[in-house]
């Protein structure tokens, strides 16, 4: 029988990889997705006549309910969320009305409508963000949370109500605790996509100077193409569990921003490019996961390195912007 997946956030960098990896399964694919007055689906237009759209929202009850009854599914993939650290020092009750209250809504449609022992398995975008700046490196599933901002204080709640919910209703509930992934359909305010996207606006002559916070900041960064496989992988298993899914490798802002210059053909010592940003109320020095179990028990890895992820985005940037004339506001910003 067709297996049926719900994916929430489907129009995101994740949910859109996702929504291949599993039409390419064989999976009916439906997506729950916002209203907004201009919706935004670049990252899905090439599946959309593939896949379902249903309209949901992640602080309205009901509006999960229905999505659920509607899509009746075998799977279900929580993705979405405000899903910006920086931004939820700016906006934190909403971010927590979203991505923290937001999933125990999603719980509690699955408990109203489905019923939690009736099959329906539920995967939750948990984080590295859980672990602040955490007493050990690598972190694994072990390691003790400190969650450094409202982003993650509101996935830590999630992603203890996950557990809530698998030990008190039988939920086949589990978390993967993703380390940053990063792709060519990363948001433009993500460090990764404002640091290629800038260079290669910078090289088409498009923009003068990048701005950026944190250049020390050390992140361990994989391929989100790679770590959708994790997520599938993790409701596939007899039991369910949560897992830690990393490279294991740490490197710093500035090793990635050098990088992406040579790569874009830009003078990294010319020193007039880079801009002091904002930075935050609390931030994290270092985060390097130890995806062990994931690796033994799901039989996943990586397969993408740090240099070919770096690559695969400025290629991607450098060739929209080479074919994209610049806008009269970036043109504005380049004088
Ligand atoms: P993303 O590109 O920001 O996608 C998030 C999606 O959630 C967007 O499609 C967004 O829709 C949707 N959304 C936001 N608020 C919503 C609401 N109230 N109701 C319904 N949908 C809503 O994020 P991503 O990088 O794909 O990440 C996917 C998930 O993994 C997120 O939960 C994120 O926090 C988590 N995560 C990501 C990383 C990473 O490095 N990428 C690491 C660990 C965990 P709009 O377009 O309408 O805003």
């Amino acid at each position: 029988m067709t297996k049926r997946a719900l994916i929430t956030g489907i129009a995101g960098q994740d949910g859109s990889y996702l929504a291949e990896f599993l039409l390419d399964k064989g999976y009916q694919v439906y997506g729950m997705v916002r209203r907004s007055s201009v919706p935004k689906y670049d990252n899905i237009a090439h599946i959309l006549p593939d896949i379902t759209l249903l309209d949901g929202d992640l602080l309205d009850q009901s509006s999960l309910i229905e999505v659920i009854e509607a899509a009746q599914p075998d799977e279900i993939y929580n993705l979405a969320a405000q899903s910006h650290v920086g931004l939820s020092f700016h906006q934190p009750s909403a971010t927590v009305q979203i991505t923290g209250i937001g999933v125990l809504r999603l719980l509690e449609a699955v408990r109203i409508t489905a019923g939690c022992s009736t099959g329906v398995r539920f995967y939750q975008a948990s984080t590295s963000e859980l672990y602040g700046n955490a007493v050990h490196s690598p972190q694994n599933e072990d390691t003790p949370m400190h969650p450094r901002s409202p982003y993650g204080c509101a996935k830590l709640f999630a992603h203890h109500m996950v557990k809530n919910y698998r030990e008190a209703y039988g939920l086949f509930a589990c978390s993967g605790i993703l380390y940053n992934h990063e792709s060519p359909r990363r948001g433009l305010d993500f460090v990764t996509r404002k640091i290629t996207d800038g260079v290669a606006q910078i090289a088409c002559g498009k923009k003068s100077c990048i701005e950026l916070g944190n250049l020390q900041a050390r992140r361990d960064w994989g391929f989100a193409g790679d770590y959708v496989q994790a997520m599938w992988l993790m409701l596939q298993q007899d039991q369910p569990k949560d897992y830690v899914i990393a490279t294991g490798e740490w490197h710093s802002v500035s090793e990635f921003l050098i990088k992406a210059c040579v790569l874009a053909g830009i003078d990294v010592d010319d020193g007039t490019i880079i801009l002091d940003g904002e930075k935050r109320p609390a931030d994290i020095d270092c985060l390097c996961g130890d995806a062990s179990l994931a690796r033994e028990e799901l039989g996943w890895r990586p397969r993408t390195s740090f240099s070919e992820l770096v690559q695969m985005m400025v290629q991607e940037d450098m060739r929209k912007h080479a074919t994209t004339k610049s806008t009269p506001e970036e043109r504005l910003v380049a004088d």
